[in-house]
């Protein structure tokens, strides 16, 4: 049988979509896992003395072999979600992961790779040959692969076990978050509400047989009932639930409990992390992160607290002052926050989505967007016309730089459809990989769940729409402008996590720009620039509540960071004595007693977080002080361009992370560009 994406191994080609079946998928795993396995045997058989020819460049071989195929796999599941799709993807899934689990374990593996980093030839390879052969290193060091005998039996016991609790931990979220739902009839309480949540919540009412309305704690019904909904006891009601979920008070008190299941992780965590020969789990975390302690981690967040908090305790007042002076509330509690957090909003800078939209017609902002990275990096973008692709909507674009060189594709798939995953995301499609036959340049998909156009009129984005498309294009230059050859450390792979939003957010100042803004934002009909004053309104917006926003987001971080660091065996988890420690240091709204927030902060504790939920502001200090590099010397300023793209963007993760923002800025990343940004500089 012929099977397209077999076709794809060593070929240069965009992959034929409009061929690709789920019945491929199974078949052509199984191939390149088998192919893998049996090429990878008789190498480690083969050679007493390895080299990066005998085993480093092979095995990236085969890993990108994987990649040929299993991207376009994964990506179809996610954004042509049929029934069909979804078996073929789980059917592959589990293959997958003994695959990567049987590599991670592979102890000959590991001797071969210790062997090239220990011969005298290693010295002799290139700076990015000599950091992928590290990496792999920590990371097999990371599985426990070099433990004795009776650890490794534990560390795998353990692994085993921490990933069925995570499991658990989701489980009892989502059960509880569908577990509670609050019956209305009357729709007097429902005021406020935006019409679009109302028609939801009927809408979820007629599924059950209901007549009314029902409100649930799905977060986007949560949101629009804590933002708009007039009705304090509702709001008080609802609050109630979704903070005490999964936990031993509230509505379903003790019946989804993850009290014990946190307990347990982080016992187990800190367990795998001393026989790894760390202190704690904090230290395992940061074994792959761009901060190099754990007190530069604990110094960086106190520091934006000490920093942020008066102006968190301004706003605070101010909002107190507004719900007293407009509703003639008291004391303003934790479901009023949201609520009046709107209301000031809308009272002080009257701006609506809709009358911004039309000055951000699709089409257009694609224009601008990649005119800003022609004046940046001198890029030119064009559209590839014979592309197959997977639905109508989808293009593909072709990307050459300042000498004409092309230097990588992307798919773009902008608009929300039926059987498309939501949200928006980068994803690497090919990377970047020198091998004996040429040069095979980088491919990535970057999707977004824009509302579609109507009739003959273009789509119109929201400024948000337009701050997410720049944002994934920041991803996807970072991927397809790569000039590392070994595919480990080409684009973001092999990029910390915590330095791994850099590039994107960086992206998004261009947004909040005039000069840049004035490249694409006109109105659809009659291609009048943005007006002035819709301008300063939505600038004055872009900071609104900033240092309450930046609390919130610090208090989880220290939170997640001390409960993993501190971790004390005969004192046990101390969840929530950690975290009311934290908020009496950092929140300028102290919440009720009954808030069992950790119980559903699934990041930490059932995703890839755990003490690294930092890294979201300290990528955005990297971003924000890499803006301001610009902002000193013109927003367009070629040279500065320039240097950031031979800084960051080439160099993906073929150096360190703090070598490379030195290389661009000159020095260490300094907070003072992030808090001069969000309007918090003293
Ligand atoms: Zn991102």
């Amino acid at each position: 049988m012929s099977n397209p994406l077999l076709d794809l191994i060593g070929q240069d080609s965009l992959p034929d979509f409009d061929a690709v079946r789920p019945e491929h998928a199974e078949p052509a795993l199984d191939r390149v896992l088998a192919d893998n396995r049996a090429e990878l045997e008789q190498r480690l058989q083969r050679h007493e003395n390895h080299t990066w020819d005998s085993i480093v460049a092979p095995l990236e071989a085969m890993t990108d072999r994987l990649e040929r195929i299993w991207a376009p796999i994964s990506h179809l599941n996610a954004v042509m979600n049929s029934p069909a799709w979804r078996e073929a993807y789980n059917a592959c899934l589990p293959k997958l992961s003994d695959y990567h689990t049987e590599l991670g374990q592979n102890e000959a593996l590991f001797r071969a790779f210790r062997q090239v980093r220990e011969s005298q030839a290693f010295a002799s390879l290139e700076p990015a040959q000599q950091k992928l052969i590290d990496d792999n290193l920590r990371d097999f060091r990371l599985s426990g692969v070099n433990l004795p005998a009776g650890q490794k039996a534990r560390f795998k016991t353990l692994s085993q076990r921490l990933s069925q609790l995570s499991t658990r931990f989701e489980e009892n979220l989502l059960d509880a978050t569908q577990a509670w739902s609050k019956h209305i009839t009357d729709e007097r309480r429902l005021q406020g509400l935006p019409a679009s949540a109302r028609e939801q919540a009927a809408h979820k009412a007629g599924a059950k047989g209901l007549d009314g309305w029902l409100l649930t704690l799905d977060l986007p019904s949560y949101m629009a009932a804590m933002q708009h909904a007039a009705d304090r006891s509702l709001r008080r009601e609802l609050y109630e639930a979704f903070v005490t979920r999964a936990s031993e008070v509230g509505p379903d008190a003790g019946r989804f409990d993850n009290g014990p299941v946190m307990e347990e992780i982080l016992a187990l965590r800190h367990e795998m992390a001393q026989l790894l020969g760390y202190a704690d789990y904090a230290e395992v975390s940061l074994a792959t992160k761009m901060a190099d302690s754990p007190q530069r981690v604990l110094g960086f967040l106190e520091d934006l607290v000490g920093r942020t908090r008066p102006q968190g305790e301004r706003e605070l007042a101010e909002l107190r002052r507004f719900a007293r002076e407009r509703d003639g509330v008291d004391t303003l509690e934790a479901w009023d926050v949201g609520y009046y957090s709107e209301r000031l909003k809308e009272h002080r800078y009257q701006l609506s989505e809709e009358e911004l939209r039309p000055y951000f017609p699709a089409p257009r902002v694609l224009d601008g967007l990649f005119e800003v990275a022609h004046r940046l990096y001198g890029l030119t973008i064009r559209a590839v016309r014979d592309a197959r692709v997977w639905h109508p909507d989808v293009r593909a674009f072709a990307i050459w730089d300042r000498d004409g060189e092309p230097r990588g594709r992307f798919y773009l798939d902008l608009y929300a459809r039926e059987n498309k995953r939501g949200g928006a995301w980068m994803a690497d499609c090919v990377s970047r990989h020198r091998r004996p036959q040429g040069l095979q340049r980088p491919v990535a998909f970057i999707t977004t769940n824009f509302a579609p156009p109507v009739g003959d009129e273009p789509a119109l984005l929201r400024h948000d729409d337009v701050l997410t498309l720049f944002h994934e294009f920041g991803h996807a230059l970072h991927h397809l402008l790569t000039r590392v050859d070994y595919p480990g450390v080409a684009g973001i792979s092999g990029v910390p996590w915590d330095a791994v939003e850099l590039p994107s957010q960086f992206m998004e100042n261009w947004c909040w720009e005039r000069e840049a803004l004035d490249l694409f934002a006109a109105h659809y009909r009659t291609a009048e620039p943005l007006p002035q004053p819709l301008f300063e309104r939505l600038k004055a917006g872009r900071n609104y509540h900033a240092a309450m926003a930046m609390l919130r987001q610090l208090e989880f971080s220290l939170f997640d960071f001390r409960l993993h660091r501190d971790y004390d065996p005969a004192r046990g988890g101390r969840v929530q004595e950690t975290l009311d420690a934290v908020r009496r240091e950092v929140a300028v709204v102290q919440p009720p007693a009954f808030n069992r927030f950790a119980n559903s902060f699934a990041h930490i504790f059932a995703g890839g977080y755990a003490a690294g939920y930092y890294s979201y502001k300290w990528a955005e200090v990297l971003s924000a002080d890499a803006f301001s590099a610009f902002e000193q010397a013109g927003i367009f300023d070629a040279a500065t361009g320039e240097r950031f793209l031979s800084t960051i963007l080439e160099q993906g993760g073929s150096r360190d992370a703090m070598e490379l923002f030195k290389a661009f800025r000159g020095r260490e990343p300094s907070i003072d560009a992030l808090l001069r940004q969000s309007g918090l500089a003293a």
